[in-house]
């Protein structure tokens, strides 16, 4: 790829972005670049879906959305984006976007899917979310009416900061749930020493939860549930910017309609 190429693909996108100035938030777009190569700018991300998804025999009147996002409310602009494209939506969201619905959770859940034609039909989106500010500063996001900077996701950069300091307690606390199941997880898949940056964690949570919602969704009957599944990570850019770096897309249903991947 030349650099007049990546030049004009990179302003192409900013100038989908209003008020976006690509020069004045370089350090920012770099870094994105580097450590998220193929993010796409939210909207972009929801469009392309919602288009292959199309295909499959998904329209927002037939189907219900899910959401497993972290608690944060800046992750707000991906639920509507959920709810814009697949109306009314299941909330299954928990710290750091980890998937703690459970059988329980998930029986409620599908048990509000609707039914067209014998067919009950569900999008769910999993991801965790990290922000990186105008500088290129990972985790850094600056909140409105904070004067300091502030983190995402706290809940994994808190357990950078315990493996830094070599003070865990893997104890299950139940005043802490969510948090103690996430620390379970996460050193569960680590080598004994290492010790993940924010970038590093959120990357292996993204691929605890994709590993989640497979296992989850597995036990449904696919010749009546029709679903996709949709995993990647949710980045914060500067000026309110929202990012999807893509991990799992897949879809699963026993009757799907046949797609000509060649004009889709
Ligand atoms: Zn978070």
């Amino acid at each position: 790829m030349n650099q007049k190429y990546l030049q004009k693909f990179e302003s192409e996108i900013f100038k989908s972005i209003d008020g976006f100035e690509v020069c004045t938030d370089s350090k920012f777009y770099q870094s994105l670049q580097t450590h998220f190569p193929g993010t796409l700018t939210m909207q972009d991300y929801m469009k392309k879906i919602y288009n292959s998804l199309r295909c499959y025999g998904f329209e927002d009147e037939n189907t219900m959305g899910m959401a497993a996002f972290c608690r944060d409310e800046i992750t707000d602009p991906l639920l509507d984006e959920v709810i814009k494209y697949w109306g009314k939506t299941f909330n299954c969201c928990s710290l750091a976007g980890f998937v703690m619905m459970g059988k329980t959770g998930l029986a409620a859940a599908t048990d509000h899917v609707p039914i067209f034609d014998g067919v009950r039909r569900f999008t769910f989106f999993a991801m965790p979310h990290i922000a990186i500010s105008k500088e290129g500063e990972m985790g850094k996001v600056y909140r409105e009416g904070i004067q300091k900077p502030s983190h995402a996701c706290g809940s994994l950069e808190a357990i950078v900061r315990e493996l830094e300091c070599g003070r865990l307690n893997l104890k299950t606390d139940m005043e802490d749930i969510e948090q103690s199941i996430i620390r379970q997880k996460i050193i569960s898949t680590l080598r004994y020493g290492e010790k993940p940056n924010l970038i590093e964690i959120t990357k292996l949570a993204c691929q605890i939860i994709s590993d989640d919602v497979k296992k989850l969704l597995s036990p449904l009957d696919s010749s009546v549930f029709n679903y996709a599944v949709m995993t990647g990570i949710q980045i914060h850019g500067p000026m309110d910017t929202n990012w999807i770096y893509p991990q799992d897309f897949y879809v699963v249903g026993a009757n799907l309609a046949e797609v000509d991947t060649l004009n889709t």
